[in-house]
This record gives structure tokens, sequence and C-alpha cells, in this order.
């Protein structure tokens, strides 16, 4: 069966579907031996016993709170905790059957549920859905309610299918050889997608109710470039598929070969090549693909892929490392842009009508002048290390810009008195991703170092269309006049107080937009490094001179 979806991610991947199923607990069946049964029999018994104190602890609560009349459910939670078909006879069927915990647990509740829907009696009925909750705390405990034990049971080379990927998730699948994924939502520029480019796993998005579709074990192809997904191919569709397999790597390979040239047009004119990294272990494949700078450090993944806040010292130690690796490039790293899809634990963020539109990136930060202040510390201090930039996000408008560059100062004087290094002309620049920042960029200029268009917010904010929502995929339009008028428009206005402009937005990575980027006067290009080499193939074989003239026929609408 063929499905077409959003592609993401280009590569091919030929994979058994794993489903990822995190709210239903996905249970497995494994066999154990003799002696593992006494560590079953453990595992599943304190389970139910952290289950016992965890409603305990609930019922406390509503005890005090309400009335113990109102806390009687949970009594009857743990005696049912104690029910001997459920207990005893879970524990029968690992020992006699030789299973995992979790398998014979899932059967034993399956089998009381399936008991309580059969009675014509709507309270009982309605037990069922109680005892199921209870029997996924159970199994959340089991399971150590952890990513990691989810991660470690995904058999390697499986491709992951689910409804929804987090960036999260994405950071952990390179590690657990997770060899593509394909989900029911998200949009292109969504960071699960730029997570996944920057990672190299071929992904699809978009495809209606796919999970609900797909099967566990089913052979299946994902075309990441072509957003094409076909669950049990036939042999010569899979000799097909690795051809196409090859010819991608064969091509990745053969431009490996431009890596040390640099970025200069036909006619002479260099352009800038950076990397956007989310992690410092992408360091070492910005270099090899011949990134000249970090033109974009997601400062905020390090809180993301952290149990607790980053403290001053693993920060500074973190950004410290990166500039020094990068020397003598620079480095721009952006303050924490979280909020929207990019959520953490770790910060906590009040729930938003609309989100995107909300207390994100700068704006969550004005809000947690702590958080904020202790990262601003650790990047001045940084910037001794090697050739740091500081970036803000989102900037709405001036205003926002001034009070950061308050901070900044302030933060600098308290360094000063305690005798920490730091330096003092370390560069301060805005993202352009708002519209109205946009059309403020001579005054925005004029208080940053540099600009950098963020074209995956600037896009969906001009269009009004979610970046993560495939309904609206086909309103999101890197290719639209308007929004080239816009770019053109900051290009201009930030080169007239002579302040470099660059773009770290995905539209800096697609080879359709380069020429005219170049036209448009573009100074640097930043994007997944894997995307570099192919750009600059562009770049060196185009000139200023017809872009420009290519530009201006965009602008005018000529070519739609
Ligand atoms: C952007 O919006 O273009 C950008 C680079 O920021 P992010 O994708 O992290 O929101
Ligand atoms: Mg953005």
């Amino acid at each position: 069966m063929v499905y077409k979806g959003i592609p993401i991610s280009p590569g091919v991947a030929i994979g058994k579907v794993y489903l990822l199923k995190r709210e239903s607990h996905q249970v497995h069946r494994r066999s154990i031996l003799p002696n593992e049964i006494k560590n079953e029999l453990s595992r599943f018994r304190k389970a139910v016993e952290d289950t016992r104190r965890e409603i305990l602890a609930v019922e406390d609560k509503v005890k005090k709170a309400l009335s113990s009349k109102k806390s009687r459910i949970f009594e009857g939670y743990r005696l049912f905790l104690e029910d001997k078909m459920l207990i005893e006879e879970t524990e029968g069927v690992i020992k006699e059957q030789r299973v995992n915990a979790e398998f014979a647990f899932s059967m034993q509740l399956n089998k009381i549920i399936s008991e309580f829907k059969k009675i014509k009696n709507d309270y009982l009925k309605e037990r069922a859905r109680d005892i199921s909750e209870l029997g996924s705390r159970v199994m959340s405990n089991l399971m150590d309610k952890d990513d990691k034990v989810l991660w470690d049971n995904i058999p390697p080379s499986s491709v992951l299918v689910a409804y929804n990927i987090t960036p999260a998730d994405t950071t952990n699948m390179k590690s657990n050889n997770i060899r593509a994924f394909v989900t029911n939502i998200g949009g292109k520029t969504s960071h699960t997608a730029i997570v996944a480019r920057a990672l190299e796993i071929p992904a699809v998005t978009g495809i209606k109710d796919f999970s609900d579709i797909a099967e566990s074990g089913q052979n299946i192809i994902v075309d990441g470039g072509n957003g094409i997904v076909i669950t049990d191919p036939d042999e010569e569709t899979v000799t097909n598929y690795k051809r196409e397999r090859k010819r991608y790597l064969d091509e990745q390979h053969s431009l490996q070969k431009l890596l040390d040239l640099p970025a200069v047009s036909s006619d002479g004119t260099v352009f800038g090549v950076e990397a956007n990294i989310e992690i410092s272990e992408e360091i070492s494949t910005a270099l090899a693909c011949g990134a000249e700078g970090i033109g974009l450090y997601r400062s905020e993944y390090m809180f993301i892929n952290s149990v607790t806040i980053p403290s001053e010292e693993e920060q500074y130690a973190q950004y410290k490392t990166v500039c020094e690796k990068m020397l003598p490039y620079s480095v721009i790293i952006r303050t924490i842009d979280l909020g929207a899809d990019k959520l953490t634990d770790t910060v906590k963020m009040p729930a938003e009508q609309n989100p995107m539109m909300g207390l994100r990136s700068i704006r969550l930060c004005f809000k947690l002048p702590q958080i904020f202040k202790t990262q601003i510390r650790a990047l001045l201090r940084a910037s001794s290390a090697g050739n740091l930039k500081i970036m803000i996000p989102m900037i709405t408008n001036v205003s926002e810009l001034k009070k950061v560059k308050t901070i900044i100062n302030e933060i600098k004087k308290e360094l000063e008195q305690e005798g920490l290094a730091f330096n003092a002309n370390t560069p301060v620049g805005a993202m352009i991703e708002v519209p109205a920042a946009a059309l403020a960029a001579d005054l925005i200029a004029e208080e940053a170092d540099f600009l950098s268009i963020g074209t995956n917010d600037l896009i969906q904010y001009t269009f009004a269309a979610d970046r993560m929502n495939e309904n609206v995929d086909y309103l999101y339009e890197a290719g639209n006049p308007a929004l080239m008028r816009l770019i053109k428009f900051v290009i201009d206005e930030a080169h007239k107080k002579q302040k470099s402009v660059s773009m770290c937005g995905e539209m800096a990575s697609d080879p359709a937009f380069t020429k005219i980027l170049m036209g448009l006067g573009l100074d640097v290009f930043s994007m997944s490094a894997i995307a570099i080499p192919k750009i600059k193939k562009i770049i060196r074989t185009t000139s200023v001179k017809e872009a420009k003239e290519f530009a201006d026929r965009f602008i005018s609408g000529a070519c739609l």
C-alpha cells in the first residue's frame, strides 16, 4: 500500500514498523529464564506497592480537601490492588508461563476488564474504566515511567510510527538506531522535522490515521525526500528503493568534494555558510560538512534534554566547549526559545489557548528572569573562550531588545565585580521571525549588532498558518512574493545600517531558494550541516548578477 505524506527529512529507509504508543503502554511478550522469575516477581510486587502508596497519598490529600466520603473511591482502588484474580494470578502467569511481568499483568487486567464490560449494570460497567486507569498506573510503575525503558524495547533498525513525535524523542532516535519515522501529524518546519534532518533520519509526516493503519512488525519503506511511505512492499519495489537509497548516498558523497572550497558566487561575491545545531555533539558533523561557523545554536535543547534546569556552570562548560571547538569561527548561541512545541518538564509553562502566539521564547524569559540571567551569565563567561555572539529569538519590537541589552549590561557589571572574565564587546543580535519585527527592521538594526531571519516562524506568522499543522501546509508558502518582499526589506534596511543579515530558518537550506536569497543580498546562509555542500554547490555555480535579476522578477510576482 502506498501513502503520500509531507516530506520532512530526506533519505530512504527500509525496515519494520514499530508502533510507538506511549499513552497506552505498549506491552511485549518476553520469555524469561527460570532464574529470572524471582526478579520478575519482585518487580511486579514493587510496582503494585508503589501504586498503593501513590493512591494512599492522593487519598490523604482528597480527605483533607474534601470529605472522607469522596475519598472512598480510593479505598476501592486499594482493595482492588489486593484482588486475588489480579495479583495472585498475574504472579501465577509469570511463574508458570515464564513471561515478563508487564505481559502477565496486562493479560490478567484485560481479562478482568472484559468481564466487567459484559455486566449489564452501568455502575459496574463504569468500574471497568477505573480498573483500566489503575492498571495503567501499575504499568507505568512497572515500566518505570522512563522513556529509556521504552527506547530500550525498540528493536534496532525499526521504523517508528506514531501519532506524533516530540523533538526530544527525535534526539533519542539516533542513539537507538531508529531508521526512520512516520507520523500522522506535523509540518515541515516543526522542531521534530528540524532535528530529524540534523540527525539524518528520513521522515514523513501528515499521513492521516497512519498509526492506526500500520501494524507492528510490518515491512515498510520510507522515502523521506518525496514523502512516500510503502507498507508490505513487493520484492521489486524493495530492490528499486535499495537502488534509490544508494543513489542518494552517492550524491551525498559526491558533494563532499566541495567541503574545503569557499561559498563564492561565479562572479566573485563571498557568502557565509554556517551550521544550525541543537546539541554540542553536532559540532563534528558541522565541521565535517564545511561549516564556517555556527549560525544558530538552539540552546533550549540543553533544557529539553535535561531532567533539571542546567546550572550556570553546566551551561558555561557547554558554551565554552562549543566556542573552543569552533575556533577561529564564530558561534551564535541563541538564548532559550522554549514554549509552543518546545516543552520541557524542567521549566513550567502555563497552559495557553494559543501557545504559538503566547508566552514563548524571549517573552517567557522575561517572565523567568532568574533562568534568563543565569543563561546570560554563562554566555558572557564563555565569550572569553572564543568568538561568541548572543542572539535573541522572537523579538517583536525594539523595546524588547533594549530590555535584553539592559539585562546584559547589568550582568556585565556583576561579572566585573566578581572578577570573572568576559568579552565586553560580545555582539548581540536579534532574530527576525515576527512580521512586526521585519517591518521595523531599520529600528531593530539600529539596536542590534546583526540580524538573523528565522523563516520557520516568520512564514507561519506572515501567512497565519501554523508550522505544525498539516491541514494548512498549503498556505505555509516559503516561495510567495509576500514573504520575499518582507525578507528584502529586512536585508535592505539592515544593510543601510551596515549590519549583516543571516538566515537560520529552514529556507536557507532549501536549494529552491538559494538563488533568490543571493539576489536579495543575504550575507550568511545557516542550516542543518548536511545541507551545506548542496547549497554551496548552487552558490558556486550562480552569478549574483543573474540572481538579482531573478529576485527582481520574483518579487514583482512575474514568476507566479
Ligand atoms: C525559525 O523560526 O526560523 C528558527 C530558526 O527558529 P526555530 O525553528 O527554532 O523556531
Ligand atoms: Mg523560531
